[in-house]
């Protein structure tokens, strides 16, 4: 059985202030039925931890490096993540991957960096509005599935995450079956590439996931859980979406 997870993506947003949000959730949400994580802006990672230590809110990173340290100026390592109380790492978001040129074996690479510093990566895909438009995006998906999950993954230390590039941030999301119709075929694919793990292996929907649309979300098949940009912000609206979960 899957334990059903909901992970705040904040992206480039949160400043001191905004960490009484996420203490605001965390005691909101004493004893969640799911797994809670919240992937904070890098200067906020070991401030956010602190704040929520001896909770059930788990803290994440957004990205690492494929190295654990050298001279990268600018970049963070997953063992730095870890360091500074992160559990898990955001690897391979669409936006990493149009703004950074971040390909799928960057991305398998980040993500085996993440697991040999003990951090579940959580991996992202998903087709852009071009590709859904063309047909492609069954293709699309399992290509970016096949290039980016590394050597190691287990059920332990991988989450998936399937957001399409044209639902994030748009306040569109793709149909109940059109999720469903990816959800089951990232779950094949994973049951063939690793018949030991691949059906314990979460799968997310991300996507202008909001409280409104997040309980008729979380009912398909497959779905286990959430990766929430926008709505994750708010302890209200991110706290309505653990609800529903
Ligand atoms: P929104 O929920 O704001 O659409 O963002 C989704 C996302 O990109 C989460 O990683």
């Amino acid at each position: 059985m899957r334990r059903k997870l909901a992970a705040g993506n904040w992206k480039m947003h949160g400043l001191a202030a905004d960490l009484a949000e996420a203490e605001a959730l965390s005691k909101a949400h004493p004893a969640p039925r799911c797994e809670v994580l919240i992937c904070p802006p890098a200067t906020l990672l070991a401030r956010l931890a602190d704040t929520l230590s001896g909770g059930t809110v788990a803290v994440g990173g957004q990205d690492c490096h494929t190295a654990a340290k050298g001279a990268h100026t600018g970049d963070v390592s997953a063992v730095m993540l870890a360091d500074a109380g992160a559990t898990h790492v955001i690897v391979g978001h669409s936006e990493r991957r149009a703004d950074h040129a971040e390909t799928d074996a960057a991305i398998a690479a980040k993500a085996a960096s993440a697991h040999a510093a003990g951090l579940t990566a959580i991996i992202c895909l998903g087709e852009t509005e071009a590709q859904r438009d063309a047909g492609e995006t069954l293709a699309v998906v399992a290509a970016q599935l096949a290039g980016s999950l590394p050597e190691g993954a287990t059920a332990a230390n991988t989450v998936i995450a399937y957001e399409p590039v044209w639902a994030i941030g748009t306040g569109r999301t793709p149909t109940i079956d059109q999720i469903a119709e990816v959800h089951t075929a990232l779950r094949t694919h994973l049951r063939s590439a690793l018949p030991a793990e691949g059906d314990g292996i979460r799968l997310l929907y991300g996507g202008s996931v909001k409280p409104a649309n997040a309980a008729e979300i979380f009912a398909v098949a497959d779905v286990d859980g959430a990766l929430v940009g926008g709505a994750s912000l708010k302890a209200a609206d991110f706290g309505a979406i653990i609800a529903a979960l």
